[in-house]
């Protein structure tokens, strides 16, 4: 049985939605609330592949909230994360993605030296982070859309936001190796990491995200902020492509112009419907079949019988790696959403 942990994209968003989440009483409470709430299982989910293998999984709320993070409500963050994950291993789910801020807390406040979960010994080999499937599906969007608004990717410049991280870099390795794209800006805050990347690829220019914006053809946005940044269109080339793939949304503007396409990142559609309510909560545009590519990863693994932790520690994922899921990822009927 596969597991997704997944969280909301903040107290707003968490209110609105608590009574159908199954957290009637959590509706008017601020973030003092959510901080103490425990993690619940609230959505049973059967999937069916294309190839008419059918398997079961549960949703774990770990009622994480990006707010803890700019609060100070470190702790609360981190007992959410380890908390879901021991919901998760005593129901027994063998392979379990991490989704959104989940992972990026367990790597930031190395969890792994807490493996102790009250009774519950945690077994991190049943977890995956879900992030090489997630690079996949970001690159296979970028490949996909840019030819349609007439941008050569062979000449193109491509800016990676958030270019240091787990998806980032990863991202990164794709468009230099198998893409092949003219020029990669690079962009993150902390600049020794920027220059191990640089030194690693052999490539990319390290750029402010204001100098990026003006320059890039394609801009990929895997950057792990608690809350979208405002951008105009003005200072945008036109045609450009801009593919969000955080969550919480990296983009606070919705930008509305005939040659700029904002895509959703990191977004796959199954061939299939599923029945689950989690996705219609999440706003997901097709609820029963659109998912996060990295939820998506917990499933190929449980279908093709591997269940371990694919993706797993920090800058790790091979293009190679994402071949495999990506091989996948095709195989049991999941598809990148490619319409801006
Ligand atoms: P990481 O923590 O590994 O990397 C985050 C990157 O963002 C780093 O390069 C970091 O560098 C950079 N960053 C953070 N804040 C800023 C900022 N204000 N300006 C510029 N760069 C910034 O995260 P992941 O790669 O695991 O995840 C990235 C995003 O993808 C997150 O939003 C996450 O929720 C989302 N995600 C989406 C999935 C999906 O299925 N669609 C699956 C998993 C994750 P520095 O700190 O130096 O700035």
């Amino acid at each position: 049985m596969f597991g997704l942990i997944g969280h909301l994209t903040s107290i707003e968003h968490a209110q609105a939605v608590a009574e159908e989440l199954g957290y009637p009483e959590y509706a008017n409470q601020g973030l003092d609330f959510w901080c103490s709430a425990p993690p619940q299982i609230v959505d049973n989910i059967t999937v069916t592949s294309i190839t008419g293998q059918k398997i079961e999984g549960r949703y774990v709320e770990s009622c994480f909230l990006p707010e803890m993070l700019t609060n100070r409500r470190i702790k609360a963050a981190i007992r959410k994360i380890l908390n879901a994950m021991a919901l998760a291993q005593k129901n027994h789910l063998d392979i379990t993605a991490l989704g959104g801020f989940s992972s990026i807390i367990f790597e930031e406040f190395d969890l792994k030296n807490n493996r102790q979960v009250r009774n519950v010994e945690l077994e991190f080999e049943r977890f995956t982070t879900g992030n090489t499937h997630t690079a996949y599906v970001i690159c296979r969007q970028v490949e996909a859309v840019a030819p349609k608004l007439g941008i050569d990717l062979t000449k193109a410049t491509v800016a990676v936001c958030g270019a240091t991280g787990d998806i980032g870099s990863a991202v990164c390795r794709w468009l230099d190796v198998r893409t092949g794209v003219g020029e990669l800006l690079l962009i993150a805050r902390n600049q020794e990491r920027l220059q191990d990347l640089q030194a690693n690829l052999g490539r990319g220019k390290i750029m402010s995200l204001d100098g990026a914006l003006e320059e890039a053809d394609v801009l990929v946005w895997v950057a792990s902020m608690p809350k979208g940044v405002e951008i105009k269109h003005t200072g945008l080339k036109k045609p450009s492509l801009l593919i969000d793939g955080g969550y919480p949304k990296n983009l606070g503007t919705k930008i509305q112009h005939p040659e700029i396409c904002v895509l959703k990142g990191g977004i796959v559609e199954h061939s299939l419907d599923i029945d689950w309510k989690i996705m219609e909560i999440v706003e997901m545009e097709v609820p029963g079949r659109q998912m996060f590519a990295c939820f998506a990863e917990a499933m190929l693994l449980e279908f093709e019988g591997q269940r371990t932790n694919f993706s797993w520690g920090r800058n790790q994922i091979t293009v190679e790696k994402m071949e495999m899921i990506g091989k996948a990822s095709v195989k049991h009927g999941f598809k990148p959403i490619l319409n801006c």
